[in-house]
This record gives structure tokens, C-alpha cells and sequence, in this order.
């Protein structure tokens, strides 16, 4: 019977085994019990058979589940005593039917069997009895212990569910639950943000009811694909839509939840509106410019290589334009800076204009603007250049007063002058360049020759620093003529440089670029020197009535030590200041205020002052009277066409009067021709120059001229 009962709590222990976590130690258990039963039952049958001599093979086997259970109590000592419960959960009132079962066959066993003494089975049964309600005491207690360490969880799992409801409440995100992409759950959070406080506008709606109907594709893949993933990793942004109809931005993260034991969706969302616009400024101050709302160089770049990549896809062609504005630095100079902007934005407002749908225009810097055209030939960028020039002969109004500016434009072609973004500017800046030296308001094509033509902005630069330090400028000199007896008044100095490869460069092609660089400070400076000196030495030899008229460029005019420059050079070669003659451009009238002292200043040194290229400039007449200046010499497109042009005789002959009206000289400048020369004399010109007198000559051979 015992050995039963040892095989019960062994099949017990068995089967418990597989819940436990001790699994090793109640297999240990187990398999002792086992081998306890498994002896045992050898044993009778051996004794039975009278067979059983002890210290046989029996023996060994009932020390053996010994040792197991002390193995697996040294096993258990390593466990913690955490244990795993199983919880069979029956109803306590049906427990009771297997005992009433046995206690019935008890009962009717002892009341049939009349004999009073103890039959083994009554024994049996008894003992049963017991051990059935041993059992039945134990379970009970068990039970009673499983059921409030139950009751126990489930208060705490309420209070952590009301603890997670509040967090969800006061959440500062919007939490929302959704089954099958019906909202079904909202927070506080979540009516704010969409601008609601009833809850019963939302329950039940579409979560996509408050997307922006544009980005709701993108939005549905975007929620699909994040909510793949079980851990709220992925987060997408869209734009909604608040029920007081403004626009906002938010991001999600979503994760799948079970819901009162359905599938749903949890959804964390957050207004990034601000952020958004944040971005959207870096954005925009990253690729656009600041002061004229055009994408800058870094978009450029950026685009440009999309384009290029696409020209390449399609094998087509495509262009670059260059284009710079002409004398804009002496806009800034005389002007001012602020002014200067100003005028830089209604440059960017009529290349838009002008452009329309050509192509896309950036702001490079400066006064450098930049035009790609895609799918371009040479028809439709010369065209486009064209049209720039064009839109650019119109005046601009700034501040009550009328400016003309004008573009040099350079153009490169892909693939043929270059097949990458920065072979293409730099070819087509080459082109602006090239431009610029043929005078500016005009564009050109880049070619690949190598020539002076072709130099690059820093190359024509470090070619001008080598320059003064090898001395490779000189000077020619053009006579001044009086057109009524012919006698030589004075000379003009005009800079020339003897290139070693380029040959004689013209004034035209480097004095812008001296001017932008300040080089034109040391190389003025120079010219003043070299021209007194020249000047000097003729006065020596006899011709003492000689002028010297020296330009002066804008650059040179503004700079503090100017008037000092001019002064010590007089001083240091003895030359009488009424003999020297400074040529400045009508820019410099620009700025009055400033113009003014400076010539003020120079006129006290005693220096006479005349107004170059008169004409073309941007000034107004009327300004003319309140300078103190000498003479003004009448630009030479105004000569060119005097005897064919009526109008253009009619300026000329406004500008002498005017001249002797305000009691200066006037001067025509570009005299070619008698017909031109008997024009002017005609309309009281006083003095002339132009090559039907002399050219510039170098001062060895002017000097033939004097006799
Ligand atoms: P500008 O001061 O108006 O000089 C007159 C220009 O016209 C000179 O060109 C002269 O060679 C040219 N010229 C004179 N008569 C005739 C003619 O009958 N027909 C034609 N087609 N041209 C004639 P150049 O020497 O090439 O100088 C160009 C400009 O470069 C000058 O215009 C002046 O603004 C500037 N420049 C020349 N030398 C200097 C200088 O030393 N300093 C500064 N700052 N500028 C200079
Ligand atoms: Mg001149
Ligand atoms: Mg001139």
C-alpha cells in the first residue's frame, strides 16, 4: 500500500515537474520514488519465491533513492525559492464529488462485511480515507492561498491601470486608440490639438478624417509601415487639419495594443508645427538669399547637379549663364551699402520678370547672378542673354531717381565646355569676363582658347600684381586741340600694359578689374607720377603752357589719401597744380555730399577738374552747377554720329551750351573726322581730341607733335 502511494506521489511529483521550475529537482524526486517502488516490489517477489539473500543486488537499490534526494536538496539549495504556480481554478463545491464517492464505498464496505475483524481491505480503505482527506485539507489550503494572493494582483493590476489612465489624461501628447482605423479612444491632449473638447465628434471617426487631403497617401503608407513595427520606433509627420481650420504639423509614433481584448492601434502624436517652420527658416536661409528672396549659390550647386544628371539622361543640352552687373561696385561706393541692397532687389524683381518661364535665375553673391536653362542650344541661350540685356535698357526708380545699370553675361554649354557643375560656372564666369572687357551690356560665348580673352578673374588679377612689380605698364599720350586755331593745349595720359604673352592690353580690359580689386590705388598712383614727371620735362624743354589731364578712377577719387597723394606728388616735382588736369566720371556725382568736399578740397590744391564720358552717366544736369569743375568732355558716342544723327547734334550742342552757360570748357572727345571736327567747331566746341588729330602715342613720338 505504501509503495502505491509512493507511486502516486511519484506520478505526481511527475507531472508537476512540468510547471515547476525546480523541474530538475522534483524529476530527481521522481525517479527516487521510482526506484524505492521498483526495489521494493523485487524484494517481495524475490521473498516470495524465497529467493532474497541479503546483500544481493536489492540491497544497493533502496540506498539509492536516498542519495537522489539528498542530490536534490544540494540541487535546490542553487534555486532561489521562487516557485512557479500553476492555478487550477475549479469550483470548490465539486471537489467534493470524488470523496463522496470513496466515503460511500467505505461506508457500504464496512456495513457488508458483518465480521468485526479488520479485513486488509478495510485497512486499505481506510487508510485511503485518510490520506484522501489529508489531501483534500491541503488542496483547500492551497486554493484559499492562490485565491487572495489573486485577489491581491488584481487590486494592483486596477490601481496600475487607473495610475496609466491618469498618466494618458495628463499626458502632454495626444494619445489616440483606434480599431480598424476608427478612433475609439482620445485624450485631453489629443481634443487640444485638434481644437475640440467634445469627445463625440471624434469616437468613431476615421483617423485619417483630420489629414490633409494632399499628403493622406503618403500619410496611410506611412502610418501602415510605422505601426509594422511593434515599438513605436518609426515616427512619421503630416499636416492636419483643427476643426478652427488652421493648418498645423504633427508627428506620430504608432504601436499595436490590445484593447479591451481587440486589436487596435495606440497612437502618440505630437504638434511639431513649430519645429516645422523652424526647419522650413533654416531651409530657407540655407539655399535662398537673404535680401533678395532668390535660391542662392548652395541651391544652385544642388540643383545643378540634378539637372546635369538629367541633360545626361536625356543627352540633351544645357546652359549656364553668368551674369554680372556693370559698374555696380560704383553704386556701392557712392551710394552707400544700404542704398546699394535696395537697388540689388530691383535687379532680382526684373531678372524674374524678365526670365518668366525661361529658366531658373540664383543670387551668387554680390552683384553675380546666375541662369541655368536646361535643354538649351545656342539659339535659346543667346536669346535668353539677349533678352536679359533687353529687359535690363529699361531705367530702374530708386529713392525718386533714375539709374541705368547693365549685365555682362557669360554663357557655357553642357556637356560641350564642361560636364560638372563647377567646369560650367567657371567657364561661363570666364565668358562674363570676357564680356565685361568688351565693354559690358553684352554677353559672350565661352571658348576654349587659351588667350587673354579666356583669363579668369584671378588670373587677370595676379597678372596686374605682376605687372607693377616687372613695371609693365607705360603711358601714351593723346594731344587736346583747340578746334578754332589748331594749337596743341595739352595731353591726355592713358595707361597702356605691355603684356609678355598678351601683348598691348587695352585700359578697357583691366581697369575694371584693378578697380574692384584695389589695385588701381598703387597703379593710379603711378600714372599721376609718371605723367607730372613727363609733364615737367616738356615744361623744361620749352613748352611751358602744357596741361596733363590724368583719369582718375571712382575707386581712386574716394580713397582717404587721394588728395594727400596728389598734393605730395605735385610738391615733389615742382609742378604747378593749374597744369594738371583730373578726369573724373560722372559717377562720382552720385554722391554729392561726399563728391563735393573731395572736389572742394583738390580745387584748393589748385588742380583743375573735368567731367569724363559726360553723357553717359547717371546724373542729372541739373547738379552740374554746384560743382566746382573745370570742363566736361563730351563722350565719344555722341561724336561718333553728329553728322548723321540730328539727335544726337542736338545734345552735343546742348552740352556746349550749358558748358559756356555755366562757364566751363567743353572738350568733344573721339573726333574722327573733319566732317565731325567742323560739327563741333560750328557749334562753339573749343577743344577736341580723337584720332583725326593724333592717337595716343607714346611720349617720344607725341613730343613730335609740339613743333
Ligand atoms: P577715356 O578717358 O574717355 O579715354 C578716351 C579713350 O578713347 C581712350 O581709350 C582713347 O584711346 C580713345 N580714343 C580717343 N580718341 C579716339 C578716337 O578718335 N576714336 C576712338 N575709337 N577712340 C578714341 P583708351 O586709352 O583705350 O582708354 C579707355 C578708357 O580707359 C579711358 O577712357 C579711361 O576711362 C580709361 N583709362 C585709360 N587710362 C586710364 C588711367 O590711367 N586711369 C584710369 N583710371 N582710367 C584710365
Ligand atoms: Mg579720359
Ligand atoms: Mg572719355
Amino acid at each position: 500500500i505504501i509503495d502505491l502511494a509512493l507511486l502516486f506521489v511519484a506520478i505526481g511529483l511527475f507531472y508537476l515537474s512540468k510547471y515547476s521550475v525546480n523541474k530538475k529537482i522534483l524529476t530527481f524526486f521522481t525517479f527516487a520514488f521510482a526506484i524505492q517502488i521498483f526495489a521494493d516490489t523485487a524484494h517481495t517477489y524475490l521473498l516470495s519465491k524465497g529467493k532474497y539473500v541479503p546483500g544481493g543486488i536489492i540491497d544497493p537499490l533502496w540506498i539509492l533513492p536516498l542519495l537522489m534526494i539528498g542530490l536534490a536538496a544540494i540541487y535546490a539549495r542553487n534555486y532561489s525559492d521562487e516557485t512557479v504556480e500553476t492555478v487550477f481554478i475549479t469550483k470548490q463545491e465539486y471537489d467534493i464529488f470524488p470523496y463522496l464517492g470513496a466515503f460511500v464505498l467505505f461506508i457500504s464496505i464496512m456495513l457488508q462485511n458483518k465480521t468485526q475483524t479488520l479485513g486488509t481491505l478495510r485497512i486499505g480503505l481506510f487508510l485511503v480515507m485518510v490520506m484522501i482527506t489529508i489531501r483534500q485539507i491541503t488542496m483547500l489550503k492551497v486554493n484559499r492561498n492562490l485565491l487572495r494572493r489573486l485577489l491581491i494582483k488584481n487590486e494592483e493590476l486596477a490601481k496600475s491601470e487607473e495610475r496609466y489612465r491618469h498618466l494618458i489624461e495628463i499626458s502632454p501628447n495626444a494619445i489616440t486608440v483606434d480599431i480598424d482605423e476608427k478612433i475609439v479612444f482620445m485624450n485631453k491632449a489629443g481634443l487640444d490639438l485638434l481644437g475640440t473638447e467634445s469627445l463625440e465628434k471624434i469616437i468613431g471617426e476615421s483617423v485619417y478624417d483630420f489629414v490633409d487631403i494632399n499628403h493622406f497617401q503618403i500619410t496611410q503608407f506611412r502610418r501602415q509601415k510605422a505601426s509594422e513595427n511593434n515599438e513605436f520606433i518609426e515616427r512619421y509627420e503630416y499636416p492636419i487639419k483643427r476643426f478652427d481650420g488652421q493648418m498645423i504639423y504633427v508627428e506620430s509614433r504608432v504601436a499595436k495594443i490590445n484593447y479591451n481584448g481587440e486589436k487596435a492601434y495606440l497612437a502618440v502624436t505630437q504638434d511639431v508645427t513649430y519645429r516645422k517652420k523652424s526647419e522650413e527658416i533654416i531651409k530657407q536661409m540655407a539655399y535662398f538669399d537673404e535680401l533678395t528672396g532668390l535660391p542662392n549659390r548652395a541651391m544652385f550647386h544642388k540643383q545643378i547637379i540634378e539637372q546635369i544628371e538629367n541633360a545626361r539622361d536625356n543627352n540633351s543640352q544645357a546652359a549656364v549663364l553668368f551674369i554680372d552687373l556693370d559698374r555696380f561696385k560704383l553704386i556701392n561706393d557712392t551710394m552707400g551699402h544700404s542704398f546699394g541692397d535696395v537697388f540689388l532687389k530691383n535687379v532680382s524683381k526684373r531678372m524674374v520678370q524678365i526670365l518668366d518661364q525661361d529658366g531658373m535665375i540664383y543670387r551668387f553673391g554680390g552683384d553675380e547672378f546666375c541662369v541655368f536653362l536646361e535643354k538649351a542650344d545656342q539659339k535659346k541661350a543667346t536669346m535668353v542673354a539677349q533678352k536679359i540685356i533687353d529687359g535690363f535698357s529699361e531705367k530702374f526708380y530708386i529713392e525718386n531717381r533714375e539709374f541705368y545699370s547693365t549685365p555682362s553675361i557669360g554663357i557655357s554649354f553642357y556637356p560641350k565646355d564642361g560636364d560638372d557643375e563647377d567646369s560650367l560656372i567657371k567657364h561661363a564666369d570666364m565668358a562674363m569676363y570676357k564680356a565685361k572687357r568688351h565693354g559690358g551690356n553684352n554677353y559672350q560665348l565661352y571658348t576654349n582658347v587659351l588667350s587673354l580673352e579666356n583669363s579668369s578673374k584671378m588670373e587677370m588679377e595676379n597678372a596686374i600684381r605682376k605687372a607693377i612689380v616687372n613695371q609693365e605698364f607705360l603711358i601714351h599720350y593723346q594731344p587736346k586741340v583747340n578746334l578754332y586755331n589748331g594749337d596743341l593745349i595739352g595731353l591726355e595720359a592713358l595707361i597702356r600694359w605691355k603684356h609678355p604673352n598678351w601683348g598691348l592690353v587695352s585700359p578697357l580690359q583691366f581697369i575694371s578689374i584693378a578697380e574692384e580689386t584695389g589695385l588701381i590705388n598703387p597703379i593710379g598712383q603711378w600714372i599721376l607720377q609718371e605723367a607730372c614727371m613727363q609733364l615737367k620735362k616738356w615744361h623744361n624743354v620749352g613748352f611751358s603752357t602744357l596741361c596733363m589731364a590724368v583719369n582718375i578712377s571712382p575707386r581712386q577719387f574716394q580713397d582717404e589719401h587721394f588728395i594727400n597723394m596728389v598734393k605730395n606728388v605735385l610738391q615733389e616735382i615742382q609742378l604747378d597744380p593749374k597744369y594738371l588736369q583730373l578726369e573724373i566720371t560722372e559717377s562720382v556725382m552720385n554722391n554729392m555730399k561726399e563728391s563735393l568736399n573731395i572736389l572742394c578740397e583738390l580745387k584748393q590744391l589748385g588742380v583743375k577738374i573735368s567731367i569724363d564720358d559726360f553723357g553717359t552717366g547717371y546724373s542729372s544736369l541739373s547738379y552740374l552747377k554746384y560743382l566746382p569743375i573745370d570742363e566736361i568732355k563730351i563722350d565719344k558716342s555722341f561724336v561718333d554720329d553728329i553728322h548723321t544723327n540730328k539727335k544726337d547734334e542736338a545734345i552735343v550742342e546742348a552740352i556746349i551750351d550749358m558748358g559756356h552757360h555755366l562757364q566751363v570748357n567743353v572738350t568733344a572727345e573721339g573726333i574722327e573726322t573733319e566732317q565731325q571736327y567742323l560739327i563741333l567747331k560750328e557749334h562753339r566746341c573749343h577743344v577736341g581730341q580723337g584720332y583725326f588729330f593724333s592717337k595716343p602715342l607714346p611720349s617720344a613720338e607725341v613730343e613730335q607733335l609740339f613743333y
